[in-house]
């Protein structure tokens, strides 16, 4: 069913870059047979999931959107597919996302521009704008994304869907892409809580294969969401973030907020007001950070490693002069942008100056969460500024594109968790993301409060 609907809707909403009918339904085939012959499956057995197209697949083609991985298929499985496989939950294919998960709406993909469900002249969010749509337009149920600085929880708001950022270490980053490591989380893509709280059931836990995963295996977040669909949350203290919600955000996202914050009033929640100074450079320090660490991850894309390699068109074909063809022909604009900060930030006479002080004011950001979460045991904001931008009105204003993720970036520079809900539409009835946010290590509150909102 979800590949007939892939098929009639996605010429439109192309959120898909592959599609696996054949492997998706031989799984589908594979978990009927083993049902049938009485074998006591998970829960999630024979349900479909669509992947971001930063997470390797194997045997499947793999571009993270970008033509220097055009046709690339990985040899190995991301330990998160690994899982997902052992699941039993068919694979229907890899969503269209910005390059290597640079940008806020997939108009950086080098493939074309995923188009928001609700309104086709608009983005879907990104980087995961294509994982949020397919899961909006009912082409899968369920699907990973990551959030490096958003990309999970911005899409999720614009399309009125559920998204998830774990813990930081909660999901396992191999085989992810990476764009920056101190800051990449994959995670749950849904329409319910409930579900994203399933999926993280499946893909969280530790693996030896990547350093900064956590060691203890989480408690059970769909326990979580269940315990919190009945909707008391006497006793919870809710903080509301004074930097996060004031200027800048669109007075129906406010409004929409504020009926959300009513609704947790209602359910015996306690509001208090609470302040995160250091924010206001939030967004400074991430887009240093993130260039810096992405400048580096992205070295291995030099014509001879992976993917593609183009040759100088004249003169000598030496390592460099193919490096320099490669990237040249290979990398997006937004690429080139954040590769020429990042190596810039991280040069010598630079170092101090750019990246070291934005890593203090990471410290800052630590500290701030760290006093926010005293007064209140989870805090709320809108998940973006906006509702879904027309196509065109910020991809030639880079800083218009990243203060859209002024809300949902201070998460990724704690490790923190986030979830963003849908709050209902704007007045101009697009619809508009909650976010709510917990201590490290602490998720199950977000599927718990999410459940009790929704
Ligand atoms: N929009 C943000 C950026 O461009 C977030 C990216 C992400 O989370 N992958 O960096």
């Amino acid at each position: 069913a979800h590949l007939d609907r892939i098929a009639a809707v996605d010429g439109a909403v192309h959120a898909f870059l592959h599609v696996n009918a054949d492997e998706a339904l031989a799984t589908a085939a594979d978990v009927d047979a083993r049902r049938a012959a009485g074998e006591d499956l998970p829960d999630l057995a024979g349900v479909p999931i669509a992947v971001k197209d930063v997470v390797v697949t194997k045997n499947q083609v793999t571009t993270a959107g970008s033509k220097i991985l055009e046709g690339w298929i990985p040899p190995y499985d991301a330990t998160l597919v690994e899982k997902l496989r052992a699941t039993g939950m068919p694979i229907l294919g890899k969503t269209n996302m910005d390059e290597f998960a640079m940008g806020s709406s997939t108009e950086h993909s080098a493939y074309g521009p995923t188009r928001n469900p609700w309104d086709t002249d608009r983005i879907p969010g990104g980087s995961g704008g294509g994982s949020a749509a397919a899961v909006a337009a009912y082409e899968a149920p369920l699907a990973i994304g990551t959030d490096t600085g958003g990309s999970i929880r911005q899409p999720a708001a614009v399309t009125g869907t559920v998204g998830i950022k774990p813990t930081y270490g909660s999901v396992s980053r191999y085989g992810l892409i990476a764009l920056a490591s101190s800051l990449d989380q994959a995670g749950p893509c849904s329409r319910t809580v409930l579900d994203s709280a399933l999926l993280h059931d499946v893909i969280g836990g530790h693996d030896p294969r990547d350093s900064t995963s956590l060691p203890e295996r989480a408690p059970s977040y769909a326990a979580a969401a269940r315990e919190g669909s009945g909707g008391d949350l006497t006793g919870l203290r809710v903080g509301v973030v004074t930097e996060l919600g004031g200027e800048g955000y669109q007075p129906g996202v406010r409004a929409s907020f504020d009926a959300g914050l009513a609704q947790l009033r209602e359910a015996g929640a306690e509001i208090v007001e609470v302040s995160c100074p250091s924010f206001s450079a939030a967004l400074a320090a991430y887009y240093l950070i993130l260039p810096s660490e992405a400048s580096s991850n992205l070295a291995k894309f030099d014509g001879m490693r992976f993917g593609l390699r183009v040759e100088p068109s004249e003169g000598p074909v030496t390592a460099e002069r193919v490096m320099a063809a490669t990237r040249g022909a290979g990398f997006g604009p937004e690429v080139k942008r954040r590769i020429i900060l990042g190596t810039y930030a991280l040069s010598a006479g630079y170092y101090d100056a750019y990246y070291g002080s934005a890593q203090k004011v990471r410290t800052l950001i630590q500290r701030d969460f760290a006093a926010a979460f005293e007064a209140a045991d989870v805090l709320v904001s809108p998940t973006a500024p906006t509702t879904a931008f027309r196509f065109g009105e910020k991809v030639d204003d880079p800083m218009a594109m990243y203060l859209n993720d002024v809300a949902t970036i201070p998460a990724n520079l704690a490790g923190i968790p986030g979830i963003s809900l849908p709050s209902g539409l704007s007045d101009d009835g697009l619809p508009v993301g909650f976010q709510i946010l917990a201590p490290a290590r602490a998720d199950e509150r977000l599927y718990r409060v999410g459940a009790a909102l929704e």
